[in-house]
């Protein structure tokens, strides 16, 4: 069984067999040097000759410009760039950006023998035998690879792709070789891997899929490895010494970092896997760099800016103010939040501030004292709000709280009838009102403000920053304060909030009880409800929050109506059962809330749509419905609408998640209160486009970095970063020019630009 599988390869060094591959690429980062790296870095960038390492055995096929369409490189034309135009691809620039996913080794091996069931491994051979076989009758077809049955067995099975047998049937062929990756399973006679990926071995001519680290790409239909490796060579040939070197030298010395060319050339094709990680260091700085670039900058504009509005503001005469109207002590990060807010209102520059605080640390009270600050400098606020609930909830509170000190407050939805419509728009135009609460409507054209001096804007994660930015506008630079209860995990907040200032709400106010969650199957919904009776019985009040429907609020409302009806006429016939759902008027769902509040309604069933803000102290039970349908940070927000009182309060998540990452999500909820955590865990199960939703948020699209994984050089770029837009704001300096026009052509740079 130990014995050796021979093979002659097509260049005759080695024997074939299983190939131990090379940790991921998303495995083995490292954010220091690895081995090999101060060589290579020597002969590449300290002799300042980059591409010097690159073998030049064909001809050049000078291409002037990275920018030229990929349709006249050599093997491509017309039909290949309508493929390539599929994966993205259209310029050189574009394929020189098509990173591989993976890279094989296929210069090492090792014994079929000693390959361990789980690892994930390249394997090769000749074809030995194929045969599909239907065990379970015509609907499951199996078709078996052999290769090189004379050693240990490798067997390759695929499920329902009969059409292989014929394609396999062709290699059969002692000199053709084919090469196969996936996960390695132990079977009695075999090393087997099922549904790998493969490909044939080229010619003995190739090579660039032979004896050599191979780059394996994302790829698409009509087009195999193979000749994606061969254009992406032409490409390199013909343009290496176009590549733009975007990092200043002094950057890439200070940090060791490859040279444009090289890395470009060793990301495709190292020779060693320690090149490779040189150059995927450098691609990853180099992205990151020019994100942080773009955030100093803008950051610098705001700053530089002396057209900031300047409040003159005691921060003791508020405390002061907010003494009066609310009936607690503000908790010390309230104090210091507040603080940082009055000076940067005093500074004579614009305030960007962001302010995090989980759910019920008390973020509205520093709105308010926020707000008084710029009414008490006779200018106009505005606090937009995601959801017209929240902006309604909000106008209750503000009214409440600062309409006593003779300040009124407007109220402004996209639902208000136009006669109603127009007076508050004249009312805000004209001055008269000092505070606006709403939803977007807020930003719609007509809107006017005589002199907008703060801009709040609620639960930000739900908001674009371009919105964000529409709503300055209205104002000439008024300070901009952005509120989120979903805690950000940092590396979010270094990229996508790069720009602003932050605090922290790290503190809840006194005498919160913690909040015990508890994660029940759907059969156990029963006893549930019983629990909860005596919860009622006591006169608490219970959220019941209903599964999350595909994406339409249409069909969410319904099942919001059917249990509600279900939940007053069977659970709790003698309890009174309210509904709360997007699709009701604004009215209505005003008039539901405020009922709610004022306990003349004991059950609320609700859509999602209550996830924010709603804050109703009596009200300590939730239970939520087929929980594992909702994102983590949204079920830790959900939760956030108890435990607001003194009493002890209750999450139930009704659910039975199919998915491992679904049970993963119950269990982190139900081990942890703290919103960070449970943020981290979000993005780390979600990744971060779906953590944020990419295009709302302006979350940058990034090739080869990843927010997560490469943390560490983030936070080194940023340093890099803000310290050169320091000394060199305007990038000016002859040694930043290829980075500014680095900036200019890269789309992060530009949105970012282009935004400010
Ligand atoms: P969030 O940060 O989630 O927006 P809120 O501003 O809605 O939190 O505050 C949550 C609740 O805590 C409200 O009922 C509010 O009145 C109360 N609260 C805020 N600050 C304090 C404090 N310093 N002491 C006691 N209760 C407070
Ligand atoms: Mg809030």
């Amino acid at each position: 069984m130990t014995s050796r599988l021979t093979v002659n390869w097509a260049a005759p060094k080695a024997a074939i067999s299983a190939i131990v591959v090379q940790p991921s690429i998303n495995g083995c980062y490292h954010s220091s040097p690895p081995p090999g790296h101060m060589e290579f870095l020597e002969r590449t960038l300290l002799t300042g000759v980059p591409g010097e390492s690159v073998e030049r055995t064909a001809p050049m096929d000078r291409h002037r410009s990275l920018d030229d369409s990929v349709q006249y490189l050599k093997g491509v034309g017309s039909q290949g760039a309508k493929v390539l135009a599929r994966l993205g691809i259209f310029t050189v620039r574009d394929l020189l950006r098509h990173y591989p996913r993976r890279w094989e080794d296929r210069t090492n091996f090792v014994n079929a023998g000693d390959v361990r069931p789980g690892e994930w491994v390249t394997v090769s051979g000749s074809v030995n035998s194929v045969v599909t076989k239907y065990p379970k009758g015509p609907r499951l077809a199996v078709t078996e690879v052999t290769l090189n049955d004379d050693g240990e067995p490798i067997r390759l099975i695929w499920f329902n792709q009969p059409y292989l047998e014929r394609q396999f049937k062709q290699l059969i062929s002692p000199d053709r070789y084919v090469v196969a990756y996936g996960q390695a399973r132990r079977s009695m006679w075999a090393v087997e891997i099922q549904n790998p990926e493969w490909e044939e071995l080229g010619e003995s001519g190739d090579l660039l899929s032979a004896n050599r680290i191979v780059p394996i790409y994302p790829s698409t239909e009509g087009i195999r490895q193979a000749r994606i490796r061969r254009i992406v060579d032409t490409a390199l040939r013909s343009s290496t010494m176009d590549i733009e070197e975007s990092l200043p030298l002094d950057i890439r010395k200070r940090h060791n970092l490859l040279g444009a060319a090289s890395a470009a050339q060793a990301i495709h094709f190292p020779s060693t896997f320690a090149q490779l990680e040189c150059a995927r260091r450098r691609l990853i700085f180099e992205e990151f760099f020019q994100l942080q670039i773009g955030l100093a900058l803008r950051r610098r504009m705001a700053s530089l800016d002396a057209g900031g509005l300047l409040f003159e503001v005691d921060p003791q005469d508020i405390f002061r103010q907010i003494g009066q109207i609310v009936p607690f002590p503000l908790t010390s990060a309230q104090r210091r939040t507040i603080t940082e807010i009055s000076a940067d209102v005093t500074s004579g520059r614009a305030m960007n501030r962001l302010l995090q605080g989980d759910v019920g640390s008390g973020k509205t009270i520093v709105a308010i004292a926020a707000a008084l600050m710029a009414v008490a400098n006779g200018f106009q606020v505005a606090l937009m709000a995601p959801t017209e609930i929240l902006a309604q909830q909000h106008a209750i509170v503000l009214r409440k709280l600062v309409e006593p000190l003779g300040i009124p407050v407007e109220l402004v939805l996209g639902s208000l009838r136009t006669k109603d419509k127009k007076e508050v728009r004249d009312r805000l135009a004209g001055g008269l009102s000092r505070i606006a609460v709403g939803t977007h409507a807020l930003i719609e054209e007509g809107v006017e403000f005589a002199r907008l001096g703060l801009v709040i804007v609620d639960e930000q994660h739900r908001f674009g920053v371009l919105q964000r930015q529409s709503l300055s506008k209205k104002g000439v630079r008024p300070h901009v304060l952005v509120m989120t209860a979903t805690p950000i995990p940092r590396t979010l907040t270094l990229t996508l909030y790069g720009d602003l200032d932050v605090s922290l709400l790290d503190e809840l106010p006194p005498g919160r009880k913690q909040i015990r969650t508890h994660w029940k199957a759907a059969e156990k919904r029963a006893q549930v409800y019983e629990a909860t009776r005596r919860i009622l019985e006591s006169g608490r009040q219970v959220y019941i929050v209903c599964a999350l429907v595909e994406d339409s609020e249409k069909l969410q409302a319904k099942s919001a109506i059917q249990l509600s009806e279900n939940v007053a006429a069977n659970v709790f016939p003698e309890y009174r059962v309210g509904l709360l759902h997007g699709q009701m008027k604004s009215d209505e769902k005003e008039s539901v809330m405020a009922r709610f509040k004022a306990h003349e309604v004991d059950v609320l069933v609700a859509t999602s749509v209550i996830e924010v803000g709603i804050d109703v102290p009596n009200a300590c039970v939730i239970i939520i419905e087929d929980a594992d349908r909702f994102g983590l940070a949204q079920l830790h927000q959900l939760r956030g609408r108890v435990g607001r009182g003194q009493n002890d309060s209750f999450c139930i998540l009704m659910g039975n998640p199919k998915s491992e990452v679904g049970r993963a999500r119950m269990r982190a909820l139900v081990e942890s209160s703290d919103g960070f955590k449970i943020a981290e865990e979000d993005l780390n199960l979600r990744g971060p486009g779906e953590f944020y939703g990419t295009r709302q948020s302006g979350l940058p699209e990034l090739s080869i970095a990843d927010i997560l994984r490469d943390v560490d050089v983030l936070v080194e770029t940023r340093n890099a970063a803000f310290s050169l837009v320091e000394s060199d704001p305007r990038l000016s300096d002859p040694a930043n020019i290829p980075l500014r026009r680095a900036l200019e052509r890269s789309r992060v740079g530009f949105d970012l630009i282009s935004v400010g």
